[in-house]
């Protein structure tokens, strides 16, 4: 099947790094890093799905080593470590958090993959990556940001996603 067949309405698991266990349901998927060392479990619904969107700060650009993060937010009390939680390493800093926050990120400690971003701004809650979760029909349909931030910091050959608000500066207090 070629790319361009792709059928984005339904569940899509395309070969992506090492692991080929991750699955979806109406209520629950996986996200997975790239070795397939870590995975998390997470609803694809509120309330335990707070929020998505794309950022395109100067923090996000470093971090993700891309042009913007996409990131959606899962409350604590709904997410789950299927395997790997002992693998993941952290590392926080506020220096460069607009609010003064300290934002800790966590990461595959053999592949790097970033995982999920906690911000003491917002307790309880952990930014997962849209680009970590296995099934890909998910990153077209109820994980498509409803946000993008920072416009103003985005590289000027990209245009801003189609259909997304945009917004100058955070809408967050992250
Ligand atoms: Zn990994
Ligand atoms: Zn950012």
């Amino acid at each position: 099947m070629s790319a361009v067949s792709v059928d984005k309405f339904k569940s899509h698991f395309p070969l992506a790094g090492s692991a080929n266990d991750g699955w979806s349901t109406d209520e629950e998927a996986t996200a997975t890093c790239f070795c397939g060392a870590v995975q998390l479990k997470f609803p694809t619904q509120g309330p335990g799905l707070v929020g998505t969107l794309i950022c395109n700060c100067t923090d996000c650009r470093k971090i993700t080593a891309s042009m913007f993060a996409s990131h959606f937010t899962i409350a604590d009390t709904h997410l789950t470590h299927l395997r790997g939680r002992e693998n993941l390493t952290t590392y926080s800093q506020s220096k460069t958090i607009a609010t003064g926050n300290t934002m800790t990120n966590y990461f595959c400690s053999t592949c790097g993959t970033l995982m999920y971003r906690v911000s003491s701004g917002i307790p309880g809650m952990s930014i997962l990556c849209i680009g970590t979760v296995d099934d890909f029909h998910l990153h077209e349909t109820k994980l498509k940001p409803a946000v993008e931030v920072f416009v103003e910091k985005r590289v000027g050959w990209l245009h801003g996603a189609e259909g997304v608000k945009q917004v100058e500066g955070s809408a967050l207090k992250l």
